[in-house]
């Protein structure tokens, strides 16, 4: 099997109550799950076999690209998490936001606007260019700004697989809480 599903850094119950160990169980143990192995059965006696996944993402289209893209997306979504994350940017990433933004409220803001404001299923998406400039993008079901160009730095799942158990229809009060278990020490490694 070419892709395998990585070890979370942290027990399915330690992000609670802001993702419930329910939700980590079926949103990484059987969502997230579900698509690797789809994607190693796509991909297996094929090109794409030999390809990293950002690689595959890049190169395809339809069901290969929904499955490679939403077993990254997920990576990525939950390895910004900590039980005990550190609540404010440093570095470069918290000199681009006071630029750009303002203030880390106010990025926070934008972004829980623009989940709020996703029909259906998606990704809201932080960003950089090739220049370091921030950028909040809304993507549709797997979307990723990498096929963009952009260097994703921080992502908010608002499928609704990602909240409907711990928060139902109230999707805005997911996005306000998510706040409080993302790392801004692993936001500011990835922008460097
Ligand atoms: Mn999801």
């Amino acid at each position: 099997m070419k892709f395998t599903q990585p070890k979370l850094p942290y027990s399915p119950d330690a992000l609670a109550p802001v993702i419930s160990q329910r939700t980590v169980e079926y949103h990484w143990g059987k969502h997230e799950k579900a698509y690797i192995d789809t994607l190693n059965d796509l991909i297996r006696d094929t090109g794409y076999e030999d390809m990293t996944l950002e690689q595959i993402i890049t190169h395809s289209e339809g069901k290969l690209f929904n499955n490679a893209s939403q077993a990254w997306n997920h990576i990525f979504y939950f390895f910004q998490f900590s039980p005990e994350p550190t609540p404010e940017p440093n570095g470069r990433l918290a000199e681009q936001i006071e630029r750009q933004f303002g203030s880390l409220d106010e990025l926070k803001r934008l972004m829980e606007d623009a989940g709020k404001g996703i029909f259906g299923s998606g990704w809201v998406w932080l960003s950089a260019d090739h220049e370091g400039k921030l950028l909040i993008t809304q993507a549709g079901n797997a979307a990723n700004p990498m096929t963009d160009g952009l260097r994703p730095i921080l992502t908010l799942d608002v499928w609704e697989h990602a909240y409907y158990l711990d928060y139902q229809n109230l999707r805005a009060d997911y996005l306000h809480k998510i706040w409080d278990i993302i790392d801004w020490d692993i936001i500011s490694i990835r922008y460097e």
